[in-house]
């Protein structure tokens, strides 16, 4: 008997053994219990994730005659009878699959329409399934147009793609969209497991996990690598020979290079550079290993309750996360990880991939935030107690990350620590008055933190105006309270025209909440006759009803053009604007208090200044 690829032999058969996709499954089986049926599908998601699997099954639904041959339309189709059988096995003749990729021009297309005009041979149902269909011509597309909107009542279509954006909006209009997502590794994983155990091949759990964080969100990748690695491992799937055969790093490095760079040490991140130079490891997984196992510990630092629930079992990284994301603030993590990406992009520029690896590892260093060397309090504290012209009332201790802020009697005067710009503590919460300059810019170096000398030691007069209560979570500051000055917006004609477009748009009600979020979030990068192209960030924002209602909205203020979305850096964006000019108002509310006659004399009398960022416009 020959050898059927584990893809292949394992390719769902039935909506119930979809693994990852409850949501299309579900929307699905409904129509086909209740019978309302729509006569053109399109699946979008990316590759091996289920579109052409989901397609078979959906054209067994619709065609099974059950066991007995009375069977109807269902959403549990039988697998036994003639028509389940032979596109089970793609002999069905009412089943037709297209690929647009090597298919593309117009007379592909008008070939497969002529069918239409023939009633089913075998079915109840003929299938056409066009995949990859952004790849078709725009001709080819014309030509479709007809009978995708009033196909024959015996006629389904079943469009699949991986590059949605590409398929026009008169084809996506004429279709019920459903996106597969990609994957889960923990999904994959599980699947993996259970696929092994049912091919009795003995596997490391870590070799699973490796496969599965390799395989990028896609099951077919998943089962493919799994077939290579077991005809590698000679039948055995056993950790190093999986990470041989995917060339990636051994975690331990990873967990090395994070440590040292949590811990500002610049020698072990050379040296362990250096080795992995020696043992011939890849840069490019290396920085990606970093990437995971810095969003874990981000997830850990967000929701700390999430490393108890971890099992060491499964995750036998669980432990080394835990204790480098309480090695690492909240804030450093995120650029660490940002780093890291965006690294990946720069190793294939330099000469030498391990010099630019060590590049990207000691820019790590270079940018570290301040917050990292010591904890803000108790530097704060040895400040306040060893500075000799101190005022000693019962004080507010202001933290420079706002987070050892405490309540204290109104009017009260408190002694603090310098509050560096870059980590302006939350606003509005109290007016703070210092006897020294605030230093202004980027992170001070990690030997600052000491405490100054005693001459030099700055004083805070702090005159509270609201009561604050000591956030829970000491070691999660809020995302506001990290951000620092943004730097100037450089003007640009496109960020004005987009600024100001949002800003009727908003004014006008024309645009619901998802796409005002992707309108202020957004770039305008390019504005071509028909088609502009905005920039986010966050993939999240790119929602297709969002795009919807933002094209509709912008075509009513007489700019009918189609909208494509990339994710990029984000310089200029309406949303970056305004928080630009909030922080104008805030500079001149600033500015109004300093000018305030009895400021003023406080001022004078102690010597006094206001630190910036800590008091609101009204
Ligand atoms: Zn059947």
């Amino acid at each position: 008997m020959s050898y059927l690829v584990l893809a292949r032999k394992f390719r769902p058969k039935t909506f119930g053994e979809m693994v990852g996709q409850g949501h299309v499954v579900q929307a699905l089986e409904n129509a086909l219990t209740t019978q309302r049926l729509h006569h053109a599908y399109l699946f979008t998601g990316t590759r091996g994730v289920g579109k052409t699997t989901v397609s078979r099954i959906l054209a067994k639904s619709l065609n099974c005659q059950g066991p007995d041959g009375q069977g109807g339309i269902t959403a549990t189709p039988c697998g036994v009878c003639q028509a389940c059988k032979d596109i089970d096995s793609g002999r069905f003749v009412d089943y037709t699959e297209l690929d647009a990729a090597s298919n593309r021009g117009v007379d592909e297309v008008q070939s497969l329409l002529e069918q239409a005009v023939y009633k089913p041979v075998q079915g109840r149902f003929k299938v056409f399934m066009i995949d990859e269909v952004h790849m078709l011509t725009n001709t080819a597309f014309n030509a479709m147009l007809k009978t995708l909107e009033e196909p024959p009542e015996y006629l389904k279509f079943v469009l699949a793609t991986t590059d949605p954006q590409k398929v026009p909006v008169t084809v996506l209009s004429r279709c019920l969209q459903f996106n597969l997502r990609p994957m889960a590794p923990e999904t994959v994983l599980e699947h993996l497991t259970s696929v092994l155990q049912a091919e009795q091949v003995p596997a490391e759990p870590q070799a699973l996990r490796l496969l599965a964080r390799a395989a990028r969100g896609s099951m077919r990748d998943a089962l493919s690598l799994t077939d290579q690695a077991i005809a590698f491992g000679n039948g055995e799937l056993l950790e190093n020979g999986v990470r041989q055969m995917l060339g990636s790093v051994d975690r331990g490095h990873v967990f090395k290079l994070i440590e040292a760079l949590a811990l500002g040490d610049g020698r072990t991140v050379v040296d362990t550079s250096e080795a992995l130079r020696r043992d011939g490891m890849s840069a490019a997984s290396t920085l990606e290993e970093m990437t995971a196992v810095l969003q874990a510990m981000a997830v850990l630092q967000a929701v700390p309750s999430r490393a108890e629930s971890a099992d060491s079992a499964t995750d036998p990284d669980a432990a080394d996360t835990a204790r480098l994301a309480s090695l690492m603030p909240a804030d450093e993590t995120q650029l660490l990880y940002s780093l890291c990406l965006h690294g990946r992009g720069e190793l294939g520029l330099a000469p030498d991939e391990y010099a630019a690896l060590t590049m990207v590892l000691l820019r790590l260093l270079a940018f570290k935030p301040s917050s990292a060397a010591a904890s803000p309090a108790s530097t704060e504290k040895k400040t306040l107690n060893e500075a000799p012209g101190a005022v000693s009332v019962p004080a507010t201790v202001a933290s420079a990350r706002g987070t050892a802020e405490i309540a204290a009697a109104p009017a009260s005067i408190s002694v603090a620590a310098p509050v560096p710009r870059s980590n302006p503590a939350p606003a509005g919460q109290r007016l703070a008055v210092v006897s020294e300059p605030v230093r202004q810019g980027g992170p001070r170096p990690a030997a600052e933190t000491e405490p100054s000398p005693a001459a030099e030691a700055p004083r805070v007069l702090a005159v509270p105006m609201r009561v604050q209560p000591p956030p829970s979570q000491r070691d999660v500051p809020r995302p506001d309270e990290q951000r620092g000055p943004a730097p100037p917006i450089p003007p640009s004609e496109d960020g004005d025209f987009w600024h100001a477009t949002v800003t009727q748009m908003i004014a006008a009600e024309s645009i619901n909440a998802l796409a005002r979020e992707l309108a202020l979030q957004s770039q305008l990068v390019a504005r071509d006759v028909d088609q502009w192209i905005l920039r986010v960030e966050r993939e999240l924002l790119n929602q297709p009803s969002a795009r919807e209602k933002l094209t509709d909205a912008l075509a009513a203020l007489g700019h009918g053009v189609k909208l494509a979305i990339e994710i990029g850096g984000v310089v200029d964006s309406p949303a970056r604007r305004n928080k630009q000019a909030a922080d104008e108002r805030q500079r001149v509310a600033e500015e109004a208090i300093r000018s305030d006659p009895e400021v003023q004399m406080l001022m004078r009398e102690f010597d006094a200044k206001i630190v910036p960022g800590t008091l609101k416009p009204a």
